[in-house]
């Protein structure tokens, strides 16, 4: 089985090494049917969001035919969402935990406000920087990590009431630098124990229930830097068991690392009980399963993907929090089976 999708990709629009096109081309050497690109717009990393959206806008029709684009947003939990109005669809990530007493804990602020490198930021990264986290869980949660991953969860179980996204990104990301050695300054808490899952869990068992997928995301795994990917199996198995619903991402910063992981995410995902992932279609435009054979044919203003190996008919179900800029109406979610 192979997946020939990716909805989570970076460029050199924010903090990815190669430009929107040269991603493109990549996924359609790699026989991809659907790429999203997912720029950052975040306290930490972002861009030019107007240049951008018009740079996936040319892509998108450019490439029409050969591969189909989706122009999305990776937007944080700490901003309002009119930051990315013009995105076909945004995934909702929680890169940062706001300090005790921030207004932030209460609502989403203003894109551009409450940057990272500012002193009074009121936010503390989770990915950027051991010591940041470190230094952060001394100074306000007396080096307690167990508490402070707590918090993030509580934050992060906001997520969906805050920004409405499409889909659930990295949802442990807290755990970015867990996997390195205490001397690196990491491993600073114990992620079977269940003070670090309880909370954890009770997060997935409230953003489950809006019913938007949870990515497994591979980014990190991808570049060395942790084992799993996010989520760590124990949860991706619980939220099996709530009837979550999944797909999976290489949060890809280079072009060479599209689908860098996917086996591994497969592998997992079965473990965990699953026997389908979903990928992000347009209707009527190559919205049939990805096999390593497709013949593109196209009838009227669509291009689809003719392909004799798949079984037509699957259902789609609409993607909540999604609007399709070429068809109109939403994008939808189809079940691709890995059985
Ligand atoms: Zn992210
Ligand atoms: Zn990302």
């Amino acid at each position: 089985m192979k997946i020939g999708a990716n909805y989570h990709t970076h460029t050199t629009f924010c903090d990815g090494s190669n430009t929107a096109e040269e991603v493109v081309q990549e996924a359609i050497q790699k026989g991809f049917t659907h790429l999203g690109f997912s720029g950052h717009m975040d306290p930490g990393v972002s861009m030019d969001y107007q240049a951008y959206i018009e740079e996936i806008k040319r892509l998108q029709k450019e490439y029409a035919g050969q591969i189909d684009i989706f122009r999305g947003a990776e937007l944080d939990n700490v901003y309002a969402p009119e930051a990315v109005s013009d995105a076909e669809y945004y995934i909702g990530s929680t890169h940062f935990i706001p300090i005790p007493g921030s207004e932030i804990w209460f609502h989403t602020v203003r894109y551009g406000t409450h940057l990272e490198k500012e002193a009074e930021s009121g936010i503390i990264g989770v990915d950027a920087d051991p010591k940041i986290l470190h230094d952060a869980c001394l100074k306000y949660y007396d080096g307690d990590f167990y508490k402070m991953s707590e918090r993030y969860y509580a934050f992060e179980a906001q997520v969906y009431d805050r920004l409405e996204p499409a889909f659930i990104g990295h949802f442990d990301l807290i755990t970015r630098f867990n996997d390195l050695s205490k001397e690196d300054g990491g491993h600073f808490l114990d992620e079977t124990d269940d003070r670090y899952l309880i909370p954890a869990k009770k997060a997935l068992e409230k953003l489950v229930l809006y019913g938007v997928p949870f990515e497994i995301n591979c980014g990190a795994i991808n570049r060395g830097r942790k084992a799993q990917p996010y989520p760590r199996f124990e949860l991706l198995r619980y939220l099996r068991e709530l009837g979550g619903e999944i797909l999976i991402s290489s949060d890809a910063h280079q072009k060479e690392l599209l689908d860098g992981g996917f086996d591994d995410a497969v592998f997992m995902t079965k473990e965990a009980g699953f026997d389908h992932i979903n990928i992000l279609v347009r209707k009527g435009v190559n919205d049939i399963t990805f096999s390593t054979k497709n013949h593109f044919v196209t009838e009227g203003a669509n291009t689809f993907i003719h392909n004799t190996n798949i079984s037509s008919g699957t259902e789609l179900n609409p993607a909540k929090n999604t609007s399709d800029s070429i068809n109109g109406g939403t994008l939808y979610w189809k079940h691709l089976s890995i059985k």
